[in-house]
Order: structure tokens, then C-alpha cells, then sequence
């Protein structure tokens, strides 16, 4: 079995792509795990993208202890006699992974974003050495369990005809020692560069935080607009909130349109938005390494180059 858990619903459709032809490999079947209150409607989603079976384990936990969400997919794992575990890699599935690999005493490869099967093995690649190589691991054991960070794969087409299962049982979990004292909600001032399909990226070429609204003003009038940015304009200069941030250490992107103005091109800055289907690079330098990453390059003076793009954009949207 090629078993898929999630909090996040859209990371879990998107492991299912990935799941199901896995599964298909290894002539296996697809489940999705559910851990919480049994929503029926979530689950008949999940077999609309994939899953031939949801797996919804009952629970009264009020809130993610990763202690106990993997005694309950450790149960689930023994149980049903799971082969391969994916789970989202978000901030919950990290640590859930580390602890499941530990209960199951199974093997675990974190941010993946290629998994296939060779020579009848299990494969998973992730991106080692900030960005610089492309590890190869294989499993020799099993259960494997692999992380999958958003965006790594596309999602199938919803298909309400697709049939599947859907089983319902209530699931006793150690009580953890752990206590949540209290919870506060980060301050957020709504920018998702993760879900954006057009982003504006600023960098180090800007000279003052005031020139952001060079970009500002073109991504306003692009469909996305959202405007991200290079590491240094969020952790040094603090000109723009994490949220903006781009790269490695950043958010992952993949918009159908990337536009990079004055950004050198780091590997560190690539990792997060090589993906992206257009790339546009404005740079003085000629020679600056985000021209081999980039479909369209401009060589210039983002100080002129921004504002004519913008007239010109404007000219042509109406
Ligand atoms: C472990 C690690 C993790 C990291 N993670 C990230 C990450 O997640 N994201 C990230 O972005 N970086 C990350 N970095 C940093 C990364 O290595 C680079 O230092 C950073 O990306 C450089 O940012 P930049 O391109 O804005 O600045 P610079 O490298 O200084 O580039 C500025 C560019 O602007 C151009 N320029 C200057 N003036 C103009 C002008 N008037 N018009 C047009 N072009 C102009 C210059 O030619 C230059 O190419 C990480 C580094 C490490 C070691």
C-alpha cells in the first residue's frame, strides 16, 4: 500500500499524483489518511484526485501533537501492512516523519521532489548542498517514508467518477506529555507567493525600500500581483516580511510567470523559483547568473527598464 497523510489538503492532492503512479509501479493500492473528525466530504475529494481508498482515523485530539498523530499512523502502517509512507512536508509533517521513522525504526527521506522506482527500488532525490547537488537515495527496507513539499508534483484532474473505499475507525493514541500552552496566530499581511501565478521579485539591486513600488506598481497591474524577493530584502534589510521571501531558505514558487529584477541569480535564490514556468531577468550586469535560469532577459537599469515595462504592460492590458 502507498499510503498519503496530510493537514494540508492541497499538498495531499498533490502527493496523490505522485502516490498513484508509485502505486501503480508496485501494483499496489493508494490511501489517504484522515486523522481527526471523519469528513466524509474530504475523503470522496480525495478519491475524486486519486485515492482508492481514505483511511479516516477518529480522533478527539483537539490539536497536532506529533506524538500521538504517529501512533496513530504507526497503527494504521502495521495494520494495513504499508510499503511506502508520503507525507506533506510543512512545519506539522517534518516533525511527524522523524518520529514515525523512529516508531517504525523505517528509513526517511525529507523534501523530495522526485520519487520513482528503479531496478525494483524505491528512489527519492532531494536538493542537497544549498541547491549546489541532487541527492539519490535509495530505501532497502521497508516501510519508506518520504516528505514531499508543496509543489513538487501537479495534481491529477478531479474526476468525481473515480470510485474508492472509505474506512472509518476509531484509533487509540498514546496521550502525550506535551501540554500547548498557548497559541498565537502569526501576524500576516496575506501575501501567498506559494499559490501566486504571477510574482514581481525585487533585490539587492534596488538602492532604497522606497524603489519597491517599481514593482509594486507592476505587479498590480499583472493578474498576480504579488510581489516577492531575494533573502537579503527580508532577512538584512528587513525592507520587506518573510513572507516575500524567495529561495532555499524562503518559499517555493511555481507561478507561470516569474519576473527577477536586479536579483544576481544564487543557487540559493533558484532552488525556490527554478520551477516557475516563464522567467524574465532584469539585470545591469550582463554576465549575472540569473540569465542562464532566466526564458527572457533584459539587460539594463531596472530604474528605466521597470517603469517602461509597467507603460508598456498597462498599454497592452488596457
Ligand atoms: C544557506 C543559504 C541559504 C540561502 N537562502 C536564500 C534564499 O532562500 N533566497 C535568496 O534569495 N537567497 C538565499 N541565500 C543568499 C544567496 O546566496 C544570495 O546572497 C542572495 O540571493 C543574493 O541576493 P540578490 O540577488 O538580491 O543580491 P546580489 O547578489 O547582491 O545581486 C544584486 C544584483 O542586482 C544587480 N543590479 C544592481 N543594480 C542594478 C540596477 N540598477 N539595475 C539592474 N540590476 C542591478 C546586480 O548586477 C546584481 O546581479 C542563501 C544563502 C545561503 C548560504
Amino acid at each position: 500500500m502507498v499510503l498519503v497523510y496530510s493537514d494540508n489538503k492541497k499538498i495531499t492532492i498533490e502527493i496523490l499524483s505522485k502516490a498513484s503512479e508509485i502505486a501503480k509501479e508496485q501494483k499496489k493500492k493508494v490511501t489517504a489518511v484522515i486523522i481527526g473528525k471523519p469528513d466524509e466530504n474530504l475523503a470522496k475529494e480525495y478519491i475524486s484526485y486519486g485515492a482508492e481508498e481514505v483511511f479516516i482515523a477518529e480522533t478527539e485530539l483537539e490539536s497536532f501533537k506529533s506524538e500521538e498523530y504517529s501512533d496513530i499512523l504507526a497503527s494504521i502502517v502495521k495494520e494495513t501492512g504499508t510499503e511506502t509512507i508520503l507525507i506533506g512536508s510543512n512545519k506539522n509533517g517534518k516533525e511527524l516523519s522523524a518520529r514515525l521513522g523512529g516508531k517504525l525504526n523505517a528509513g526517511c527521506v525529507v523534501d523530495s521532489n522526485n520519487i520513482y522506482i528503479k531496478n525494483n527500488k524505491l528512489m527519492a532525490e532531494r536538493v542537497v548542498y544549498s541547491g549546489n547537488a541532487i541527492a539519490v537515495e535509495q530505501f532497502n527496507s521497508t516501510p519508506a517514508i518520504i516528505t514531499v513539499p508543496s509543489k513538487a508534483f501537479d495534481s491529477l484532474k478531479k474526476d468525481d467518477s473515480r470510485k474508492g473505499e472509505i474506512t472509518k475507525k476509531k484509533i487509540e493514541s498514546e496521550k502525550s506529555k506535551s501540554k500547548i500552552l498557548k497559541a498565537h496566530e502569526m501576524k500576516s499581511e496575506g501575501t501567498n507567493v506559494e499559490d501566486a501565478e504571477i510574482i514581481v521579485s525585487c533585490g539587492r539591486g534596488f538602492k532604497d525600500k522606497g524603489d519597491i513600488k517599481l514593482v509594486q506598481e507592476l505587479a498590480d497591474i499583472l493578474k498576480g500581483k504579488t510581489v516577492g524577493c531575494s533573502r537579503p530584502l527580508a532577512a538584512d534589510l528587513k525592507w520587506l516580511s518573510e513572507e516575500h521571501w524567495i529561495g532555499l531558505s524562503g518559499h517555493k514558487v511555481k507561478p507561470k510567470l516569474y519576473i527577477a529584477a536586479g536579483i544576481s541569480g544564487q543557487i540559493q535564490h533558484i532552488a525556490g523559483m527554478r520551477d516557475s514556468g516563464i522567467i524574465v531577468a532584469i539585470n545591469k550586469d550582463p554576465e549575472a547568473l540569473i540569465f542562464r535560469s532566466a526564458d527572457y532577459g533584459i539587460v539594463g537599469d531596472l530604474y528605466e527598464v521597470l517603469p517602461k515595462l509597467t507603460d508598456a504592460v498597462k498599454a497592452k492590458m488596457g
